[in-house]
């Protein structure tokens, strides 16, 4: 019984910090991993393998009663699956489950495993299904790398959505968020390039490799001439033909994965063009370099001369005037390094919108889908140099700290004061300051960003002068002296210093015209369209045709192309917009320790990882909130069986006579609807099971 009563922590009755790392790190040197804090799921990644997910477990999970199991992640999965289905009292039928902690906490492990579960629950075993399993893997192999925090972190984040008619799954869509473009042509020391590259050097076979002109994997400048060992190469090649059976499973052509293959031999022989300066300040490429540029021209199917061309000058026009300006060296390695992450962007982009087509719901419009959302994004990150990449990611975290203190704290809380429950108000920390500072218009962050990124001659120095300017004086905003051009947001979790070298240019995210013409004239098929294509404000690709058909009430701006901050923005605002409509599941995901083993927990982590996740206080509210709500209707036609009386009016007191019936306390009337504790629907849930 004790060990049962920890599952849940909320039941804690001396609660502080230290009592809650006690028994959470207690229960973790038993192999515990899951604890429920209310019915927030806590998971600490055990970095080992623990029989918890087979059949068996997996069965018995499948409509279960929450407190006769040990807390589980296909707990959570249950749940979810059931109050989409309607069967749990309460709340919008969709569902979101908002998994979230640093990199490597588990969040993608957790996020498989939800998957997998969910499609156990619909039972039918088609072959959607199996898709929309597939689809992680093929994910995986381009969107994942092996990083110091974890061997297999996802540098891009996700949103899949699984859409539901009835009980059975009728299709899936998945958002990609920021995929982490500048790895392809630099890792840090101790990191690797995306999977895919690796995968396909080890598992091609000899004929292909010579098709696609790749070479051995140590020549390579992009991928830092490392490889690995034999046991490693083994690995990579059999995860490469999983990644070509996913492909087949999810529906690529022959020849759509022949050019992606060539294009990314490309990328690869792209990254060892050299120049070198000459007197007459045109930039040459000679010998080996001469070797690589006829290579790439060759796998980007595009003229040798042209390519070159686009490397060593930009041409511009003015006034109906070409004019062309040559690069230095600097420049020339910009250029090339700029189109091998346009490139890779690109194709990656172009796999999300082909298995989105494939997996979209094939059903009338009138049919009612109901959804399950699954959110896996990076944790907060705080680097020794953050950039821009960073900003859009951590303002991503503060947005879901803002979602959970707002279902957590803010909702419930207004409630009560509306209902009349006597109620002391918990305090929290409300990041919603720091939102408005990286959002607000005209004068957040990033409206500030747009700003000069509009003008060709802004520097990143001028940027953040005007940051400074503008926020010296805000509580959640730090001016840095120094040189470079640095500034410090006060996140909920803490300072980060950001480098705004940069930021300009990533924002604008632009390719120059002339190597956008020289890619929508390759004779490699998928290269042409995927230069023809924009990426719609939804992250789709759209090919550029279809778009001037497009409605104007999209409001879509097609001559202009929006910044990076500016789309991502409204990918978290259209994000919110579902999620603060859908019954939210959270999922916390603890790191034990910053080396990756198993059975070891480093408490100043964990306990930085607690604060930061508002476990604490959200423990307090969970054992003396009420997070079950229904309207004297809701409960009274549920329970009125209780009475034996199918015909009691629905009113409040037909359900204080229910209540009164049964041995239930703790719970509080208010002026509209019913309060109780989280665990008295599972009591009711009891009392009506012994009724038949
Ligand atoms: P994140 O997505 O949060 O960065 P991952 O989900 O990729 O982290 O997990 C990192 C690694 O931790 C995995 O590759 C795996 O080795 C290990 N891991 C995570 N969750 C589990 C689990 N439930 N059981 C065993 N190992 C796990
Ligand atoms: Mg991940």
């Amino acid at each position: 019984m004790e060990g049962l009563f920890h599952e849940d922590l909320a039941a804690l009755s001396d609660l502080d910090e230290q009592s809650l790392l006690e028994s959470l790190s207690q229960r973790f040197k038993q192999d515990r991993i899951y604890t429920y804090i209310g019915d927030i799921l806590v998971a600490i990644n055990p970095f080992k393998y623990l029989p918890l997910y087979v059949k068996e477990v997996s069965e018995r999970y499948k409509y279960h009663e929450k407190s006769k199991l040990p807390p589980h992640i296909f707990a959570v999965a249950d749940r979810a699956y059931q109050s989409m289905m309607g069967r749990l009292a309460t709340g919008p039928r969709n569902q979101c489950i908002v998994i979230s902690g640093e990199s490597g906490a588990g969040k993608t492990e957790s996020t498989k495993l939800l998957l997998r579960q969910i499609m156990e629950l619909c039972r039918a075993n088609s072959q959607l299904e199996q898709q929309i399993l597939q689809v992680n893997p093929l994910l995986e192999a381009f969107g994942n790398a092996q990083t110091v925090m974890n061997d297999n972190s996802s540098r891009f984040g996700k949103y899949i959505q699984l859409r539901f008619h009835n009980s059975s799954v009728k299709g899936a869509k998945i958002n990609e968020y920021l995929l982490e473009k500048s790895r392809v042509v630099h890792q840090d020391e101790g990191e690797r390039n995306f999977h895919i590259f690796y995968c396909m050097l080890a598992g091609i076979s000899p004929e292909d490799k010579d098709m696609y002109g790749l070479l051995d994997p140590t020549q390579y400048r992009y991928l830092n001439g490392r490889y690995g060992s034999e046991d490693i190469v083994r690995k990579w090649g059999e995860k490469y033909s999983e990644v070509c059976n996913a492909m087949d499973m999810v529906g690529f052509q022959e020849q759509e994965k022949v050019d992606m293959m060539t294009i990314l031999a490309g990328i690869l022989s792209l990254g060892n063009i050299m120049f070198e300066p000459t007197e007459t300040d045109v930039l040459k490429v000679t010998g080996k370099s001469m070797g690589w540029l006829k290579a790439t021209a060759g796998q980007f199917g595009v003229q040798e001369e042209e390519l070159l061309r686009s490397l060593t000058c930009t041409l511009s026009v003015t006034r109906g005037e070409a004019i062309r300006r040559l690069h230095n060296q600097q420049q020339a390695e910009d250029a090339r390094d700029s189109i091998a992450k346009v490139a890779y962007g690109r194709v990656f982009g172009w796999i999300v919108s082909k298995v989105n087509e494939l997996l979209a719901p094939n059903v009338d419009f009138d049919v009612e889908l109901n959804e399950i959302g699954i959110l896996d994004i990076f944790g907060f990150e705080n680097f020794a140099v953050n950039r821009f990449e960073q900003l859009c990611i951590n303002l991503a975290n503060e947005q879901l700290q803002y979602f959970f203190n707002h279902h957590i704290f803010l909702m419930e809380q207004n409630e009560y004061k509306e209902e009349g429950i006597e109620w002391e108000m918990i305090s929290f920390k409300d990041n919603k300051p720091i939102l408005d500072l990286i959002l607000t218009k005209p004068i957040g962050i990033l409206s500030l960003l747009d700003e000069q990124s509009a003008f060709p001659q802004a520097s990143d120095r001028d940027f953040v002068d005007k940051l400074n300017s503008k926020f010296k004086s805000s509580p959640h905003y730090e001016v840095v002296r120094s040189h470079s051009p640095l500034f410090t947001v006060v996140h909920y979790a803490g300072k980060v210093q950001y480098n705004g070298g940069g930021f300009l240019e990533m924002n604008r995210d632009t390719i120059p015209a002339s190597i956008r013409d020289l890619f929508i004239n390759s004779v490699t098929p998928l290269l042409s369209v995927l230069f023809a294509a924009t990426i719609s404000r939804t992250g789709t690709l759209m090919p550029r045709k279809a778009k001037v058909m497009q409605k104007a009430d999209d409001n879509f701006n097609s001559t202009r192309k929006q910044s990076v901050g500016a789309q991502f923005k409204h990918s978290l605002a259209v994000l919110m917009e579902k999620m603060f409509v859908a019954s939210p599941h959270f999922v916390r995901c603890i790191k034990p320790n910053g080396n990756k083993l198993p059975d070891q927990v480093d408490n100043k982590r964990v306990m930085d990882q607690l604060r930061y996740n508002g476990l604490l206080e959200t423990i307090r509210i969970r054992r003396d909130g009420f997070s079950w709500r229904p309207s004297f209707k809701e409960f009274a036609q549920r329970y009125n069986i209780l009475l034996i009386k199918p015909d009691l009016p629905l009113t409040k007191e037909s359900c204080l006579s229910i209540l009164n019936t049964t041995a239930i306390h703790g719970w509080k009337c208010g002026s509209s609807r019913l309060f109780f504790k989280y665990w008295h629907q599972e009591e009711l849930s009891r009392l009506l099971e012994r009724m038949g």
